[in-house]
């Protein structure tokens, strides 16, 4: 566990109480009681769940990074996250409207001290109102930064308007820089629309703007060094992701991982690696900075997401709403809770936030249970894919 993990700061909320962040899982009791003293000090409900304040779990973690999935469809159908056909996707009145987004997203801020969102999808660029989202969110909270995950289909048509409607940060979903493997992987022959997004999306100026690649044995792992270099070329942060057991054929593999420690041997075959010395907070990237061999002066930044064989569970900040609004507290979890059932039928919003707590009272220590690893043998993978919940 490292030193990150470790850490406990203070997070403010906005109903006036301050709760801080638990040590890490080490430190972390097997159920129950809360990890610290200050998060004991809240009224509490029949569950122990706080009655005011942020987003805390039962091992002391504060949930303060929002990630909202607006619509569960993808014009991509990429072998590590949906099945070649057949997705059943969810009617029109299951998802969630303009308003009901912007609702939840105020109710996460202004009652329960989220400080950062992040819209994902399936794709989000699939819905047609995704500006007007923006923009009703942007107008809500006007300090919020706005993130959104895209594989950029279509975005060179509409990287201005979503940046004047006041999205500030952008990750794009892009495994390889080749055609054919493009076509292969996404099941789709639409590299060169991803290319004219991120074109277009650099040109309005978003940013920063990432990259994210999952790296498939036999698929794409010859390219990491090509996609850092291209990356950093191009003023993009490249970001590695350990393949997770999230796909809709259900024949994902941890013998087919390629773990964090190949992924960083594979960019010093083309670059000197430094780890970023603003460190990672709660971020899931492991972030490091990139030189060209030889020289001193900082070409980018590179980033490992390792959820498989480096767990960053105990720093976990995430709490995720699904289209159909439901919250899941963690990315693998079994378990889900209705907002939007509470939300249309009429509760107000403190009452809505009770609803939220308690669900993230109940957030499993990781990987969806309360033992840690994607690898272990009795893991089970969740019903729904990755598309179905929102990265
Ligand atoms: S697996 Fe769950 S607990 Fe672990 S980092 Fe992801 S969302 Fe957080």
């Amino acid at each position: 566990m490292d030193a990150e993990h470790a850490s406990a700061r203070p997070v403010p909320v906005t109903l006036g109480a301050t709760v801080t962040r638990a040590p890490g899982a080490t430190a972390l009791p097997a159920t129950g009681a809360p990890a610290h003293p200050s998060a004991g000090s809240a009224p509490r409900t029949g569950t122990g769940a706080p009655r005011e304040g942020g987003l805390l779990d039962r091992f002391g973690r504060v949930a303060t990074d929002l990630r909202v999935s607006v619509i569960d469809k993808c014009n991509l159908r990429c072998t590590y996250c949906m099945p070649a056909e057949g997705m059943p996707w969810l009617p029109q009145s299951q998802l969630m409207s303009t308003d009901e987004i912007r609702r939840i997203v105020r109710v996460a801020v202004q009652s329960l001290g989220a400080e950062e969102l992040r819209i994902t999808g399936g794709e989000p660029l699939v819905r047609k109102d995704l500006e007007v989202i923006i923009a009703g969110i942007r107008e809500d909270n006007p300090d919020l930064p706005i993130a959104l995950t895209t594989n950029a289909v279509g975005l060179d048509r509409r990287a201005q308007a979503l940046k004047d409607a006041g999205l500030t940060r952008l990750n794009v979903s892009l495994d390889t820089l080749h055609p054919e493997t493009f076509a292969e992987l996404t099941r789709r022959p639409h590299l060169d629309k991803v290319l004219a997004g991120l074109q277009a999306a650099r040109a309005a100026g978003l940013g920063p703007i990432k990259i994210n690649a999952v790296l498939l044995r036999g698929v794409n792992d010859t390219e990491v060094v090509p996609l850092v270099d291209w990356a950093v070329t191009n003023g993009f942060e490249m970001r590695f992701i350990e393949d997770m057991p999230l796909d809709g054929d259900r024949s994902w593999s941890a013998t087919n991982v390629i773990p964090a420690r190949d992924i960083r041997a594979a960019i010093e075959e083309g670059f000197t690696l430094t780890a970023d010395p603003r460190g990672r907070g709660a971020a899931p990237a492991e972030r490091w900075e990139v030189r060209r061999p030889g020289e001193t002066a900082l070409a980018g930044h590179v980033g490992i997401i390792s959820s498989v064989t480096e767990p960053f569970c105990a720093a976990c900040t995430r709490t995720r709403v699904t289209a159909d609004g439901k919250v899941r507290s963690c990315l693998f979890s079994h378990e889900e809770t209705d907002l939007l059932s509470t939300m249309r039928a009429g509760t107000d919003d403190e009452g809505i936030a009770q609803v939220w707590r308690d669900a993230m009272w109940a957030k499993p220590r990781a990987h969806g249970s309360d033992r840690v690893g994607l690898a272990r043998p009795d893991f089970v993978q969740p019903e729904r894919t990755m598309s179905a919940i929102g990265g």
